[in-house]
């Protein structure tokens, strides 16, 4: 199979790669360039209801595979992922403005991960049984759901997508899922693997279109009856009013707006070295990235200095340049939010301690969307700049006295996504990883994962978990069967 990047994009349904019904396209631009380099569907009503009526055609048999057979399609999914690793991350280097390095070290090798991992999961999976001693037996059933929709965001396009389908699909469902408009390329890449995997037809269907034309029909849809979403806190809200009167399942990855607590007695320089990661990796377009670094005071003018001169060797340029260690933001909506952030901050009294600027690029790159890291200081933990979340290379700096003002400073958020914690005080850790209203907390590490650990956030960061038995627990529907003995 010789996977290759077309001009105008197809929608993957009942197994075959077709034109949106109505013939509507989007542009599909580089972020990197500017320019428009390809189309995508702009899909609708009709092809939701073409995409479920293949769902539910292809379920009965899909969901009574056995599950060696699931296995070894999903599995085989991953190892094509795997083969073609180059051009899946040049795809995503393109569609989304991350460097190229970085597509192909973490996004799409964690693509195929998630497949591998769902896919040997599914094979060890058990369910529960409560004795009633002499008197009955009760076991646990957990059967698909039916026709479940996936919707993800634009930071980790392949990454996302496939960490919602991996699980929907071992779990015996079928799937309509629509990737964000704004990174199309490598979802519309994987329906091709998925066909060569030899996926039965309508067992995935992947539906390329924006919000309100595509990604809430499929939330609306009555036969479609769960909806796993990755996006913003706004947009999730939108999806609860709709879907909980319709008695959905629903599982919210939202927005964040994490802080990084760093106490005096750290190991200085992994805190630093993974500071300016967990600050500015992908351009700050991690929902995990802590965009509100907290100091103890004593440290705060040392940490204050060492931060500043280690961002600014961070290389910002063209994303296909080795060299580059930040690139493009991902569309000029998302360029001018971020730059209309930092004016927000300015305003309300923040000092810029570096950045805060466009960078104007020469050459190929010379009409993309490049912002330079951006450091702030001097602002209340209330105001909007770090009340809000930006989702971009922008963090603040705020110093504190003691334990508990940290722990004050860190709960004062809407949002409880993720929490990194530095210190070498074991009993401190336990302390504070317990006190922080976060759904993930990283002790002295940011971004190690296990697939097996819950993910996901509290207050405005969502509604249920993903990862391991959680997310085929979300896909699956418990049945008590009580048997008297
Ligand atoms: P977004 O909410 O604008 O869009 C996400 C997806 O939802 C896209 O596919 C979009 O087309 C679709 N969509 C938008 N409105 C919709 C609606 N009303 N009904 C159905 N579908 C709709 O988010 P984004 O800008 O693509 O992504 C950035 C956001 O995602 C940030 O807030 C970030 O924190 C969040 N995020 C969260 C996690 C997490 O795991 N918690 C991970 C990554 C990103």
């Amino acid at each position: 199979m010789q996977l290759s990047i077309p001009q105008q994009i197809a929608n993957y349904i009942a197994g075959n790669l077709q034109a949106p019904i109505d013939g509507n396209y989007l542009d599909n631009i580089n972020p990197a360039t500017g320019a428009v380099y390809g189309q995508i569907p702009d899909s609708n009503i009709k092809d939701i209801e073409e995409a479920v009526g293949a769902a539910k055609a292809a379920f009965p048999a899909w969901s009574t595979t056995p599950p060696e057979d699931r296995f070894k399609i999903l599995n085989r999914i991953a190892e094509l992922i795997d083969e073609n690793l180059d051009i899946l991350a040049l795809a995503e280097t393109n569609d989304n403005g991350k460097p190229l390095w970085l597509s192909k070290k973490v996004d799409i090798p964690r693509a195929s991960s998630n497949f591998r991992f769902f896919a040997t999961g599914l094979m060890h999976t058990s369910t529960e049984s409560h004795s009633m001693e002499d008197k009955a037996i009760n076991y646990t059933l957990r059967q698909p759901i039916g026709v479940v929709g996936c919707i993800s965001p634009w930071n980790l396009p392949l990454y996302l997508f496939t960490w919602k389908i991996a699980p929907a699909l071992a779990a015996g469902n079928c799937v309509i899922a629509k990737p964000s408009e704004v990174t199309p390329m490598t979802s519309y890449l994987l329906s091709i693997i998925c066909r060569e995997a030899g996926l039965p037809s309508g067992v995935l269907n992947i539906v390329h279109g924006n919000g309100p034309n595509c990604g809430s029909e499929i939330v609306k849809h009555p036969d479609i009856k769960a909806i796993s979403f990755t996006g913003s806190t706004r947009a999730g809200k939108d999806i609860a009013g709709i879907a909980a009167p319709m008695f959905k399942k629903l599982s919210l990855e939202l927005g964040g707006k994490n802080p990084n607590i760093i106490f005096a007695d750290c190991d200085w320089d992994k805190m630093m070295r993974t500071t300016l990661q967990s600050s500015f990796a992908n351009q700050g377009q991690i929902c995990l990235c802590g965009s509100r670094i907290l100091v103890e005071e004593s440290i705060y003018e040392k940490f204050k200095e060492e931060f500043i001169a280690r961002t600014k060797k961070l290389t910002v340029g063209d994303p296909l340049d080795e060299q580059t260690k930040q690139g493009a933001v991902v569309s000029k909506m998302h360029f001018d939010k971020v730059m209309s952030c930092i004016e927000t901050a300015k305003e309300e009294g923040g000092k810029i301690l570096l950045g805060g600027e466009v960078v104007k690029m020469t050459g190929r790159c010379e009409n993309g969307y490049f912002i330079q890291p951006t450091i702030i200081e001097g602002l209340d933990a209330q105001c909007r700049t770090n009340m809000e979340e930006i989702f971009g290379p922008v963090v603040t700096l705020q110093s504190f006295k003691t334990e508990d003002e940290a722990l004050q400073l860190a709960n004062t958020s809407d949002y409880g996504l993720a929490a990194t914690i530095w210190t070498q005080d074991v009993s401190r850790a336990h302390r504070v990883a317990a006190k922080v209203h976060s759904g993930i907390i990283w002790v002295n590490c940011w971004l190690l994962r296990d697939l097996r650990t819950p993910f996901g956030g509290f207050k405005n960061s969502g509604v249920g978990r993903e990862g391991g038995w959680e997310a085929l627990k979300f896909f699956t529907d418990p049945k008590n069967v009580c048997v008297e003995l």
